[in-house]
């Protein structure tokens, strides 16, 4: 391994985005011996992890474990953490090309892709996305929801759908022992739902459920899964995957219902035609595809149809498939002829687990360190892009001011019994960091 000795022949690379794609980045131009490099990872939070921490279930405590892993990555004497700074306003990407020989786009897709049905924007219609930041703890979505309510729909078969359900049809006691904020676990403990419809467009065999997270649905306590035998029983397939999902549905559409508090629903060929209600939500109307329709009653609508990307100041976007337009992970139409990079959601869009962000970040990293001579060719000047927001007073909050965060929440976690609990606000976690770091 290198440590950082000659400057001038150290790859300078700043990657955006200190989510798992980011950190895998830095990891895969840590691990390699060819060339030394100093990794800069920008993230407009003061905490890190991205979607690990603002994505991944509260309730996946084995998956939200990775995060130690990344943070040695974090920790290697190679990288620094520049968190709570804002690419694109705090400092601009032609600024970090002035400081850095690279930069790799790894911002992920934060944003939920529309239904562009009538009644979307009504009260009580949330987008999965927003809800999944606010049970998560993330700092731009601390405005309550509530679950003041008796039934509701999550629209989409794919696993932020199977998470949004499991979150509000879990016991709130299981949700407690979670590292979800304070107020999170009173809306959750409040809640008076006693149905939850999933809803999908398409029949069972093109649900996009992984088969250990719809089994886990079958398996909490206290509620009933509902599926009717007709939508499930004569379907077929020869895919592996796609079998194990049928054989959970089936089973689940023959078991018996046991009495419990709450019960899921499952809907297949069900188009969401109309979010029906006056002045808030009251109903989803689906369409079936002999084109009748059916309303299912609800008060809240969550619409679980996918993420999508945003553009950044001053990087190409590809306005149709909502991504950075890259050929092997090289950023076609950047400032610069070669010296911008993507991977992760932002680069491939919104698929895959969090796993496959590493083989995305190691097939970046290659792209990359092929191109090593005409990048190191590039005159940059060292240190100009902190210098910059030094002059304009950003607060970054670096590793140390990350790991203080790390504590408080900790610390916090103590009174619930618990590993942490969230720090959700933006004063909370500025406070956290300023304090020890
Ligand atoms: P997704 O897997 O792409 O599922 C989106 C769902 O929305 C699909 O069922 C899709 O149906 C449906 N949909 C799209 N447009 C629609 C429309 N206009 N009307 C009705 N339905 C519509 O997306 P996701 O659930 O947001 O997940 C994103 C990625 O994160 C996935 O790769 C997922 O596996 C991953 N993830 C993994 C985990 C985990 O491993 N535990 C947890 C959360 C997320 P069609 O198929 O008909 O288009």
């Amino acid at each position: 391994m290198f440590g950082v000795t000659d400057a001038a022949a150290t790859l300078r690379v700043a990657v955006i985005g200190a989510g798992p794609a980011g950190i895998y980045t830095a990891d895969a131009l840590c691990s390699q011996a060819d060339v030394p490099v100093q990794v800069d990872i920008y993230d407009r939070l003061p905490a890190p992890f991205g979607l690990l921490r603002y994505g991944v279930a509260p309730d996946h405590i084995k998956m939200k474990n990775l995060a130690s892993t990344l943070q040695r990555i974090l920790e290697h004497e190679n990288v620094r953490f520049f968190g709570n700074v804002n690419v694109g306003s705090d400092v601009t990407v032609p600024e970090l090309l002035a400081d850095y020989n690279a930069i790799v786009y790894t911002y992920g897709s934060s944003v939920d892709r529309k239904l562009g049905i009538p009644g979307e924007d009504l009260p009580g219609s949330i987008a999965a996305t927003a809800f999944v930041n606010w049970y998560s703890g993330h700092p731009d979505f601390v405005e309550p929801y509530s679950l003041d309510a008796t039934s509701a729909v999550v629209i989409g078969l794919g696993n932020v759908a199977i998470d949004v359900a499991r979150v509000i049809v879990r016991d709130a006691e299981e949700m407690a022992t979670t590292d979800v904020p304070d107020d999170v676990l009173a809306v959750l403990r409040a809640s008076t739902l006693t149905d939850v419809h999933i809803v999908g467009r398409r029949g069972p065999e093109h649900a996009k459920f992984t088969i250990k997270e719809l089994r886990e649905m079958g398996e909490l306590a206290g509620v009933d899964v509902v599926v009717d035998p007709a939508e499930v029983d004569h379907v077929e397939s020869d895919d592996k995957d796609v079998k194990r999902n049928l054989d959970v549905f089936k089973e689940w559409a023959h078991r018996p219902l046991g009495g419990a508090k709450r019960r899921l629903h499952l809907h297949f060929h069900s188009r969401p035609a109309e979010i029906l209600g006056t002045d808030r939500v009251e109903a989803l109307r689906c369409e079936r595809p002999d084109g009748s329709t059916y309303d299912i009653e609800a008060q809240l609508v969550f619409r679980s149809v996918g993420y999508i990307g945003t553009p950044m100041p001053g990087v190409p976007f590809d306005e149709t498939s909502n991504v950075i337009p890259n050929d092997d992970h090289r950023v076609v139409g950047g400032c610069v002829e070669v010296g911008e990079y993507t991977c992760g959601w932002i680069g491939r869009g919104a698929t895959g687990v969090i796993g496959t962000n590493r083989s995305d970040a190691k097939a970046a990293v290659t792209s990359l360190l092929a191109d090593t001579d005409r990048l190191l060719a590039r005159a940059v000047t060292p240190g100009s892009a902190q210098a910059l927001l030094e002059e304009r007073k950003v607060s970054v909050v670096d590793l140390t001011g990350w790991n203080a965060i790390d504590a408080a929440e900790i610390a916090r976690g103590t009174a619930r019994a618990n590993a942490r609990v969230k720090l959700a606000l933006w004063k909370e976690l500025l406070e956290a960091a300023a304090a020890q770091s």
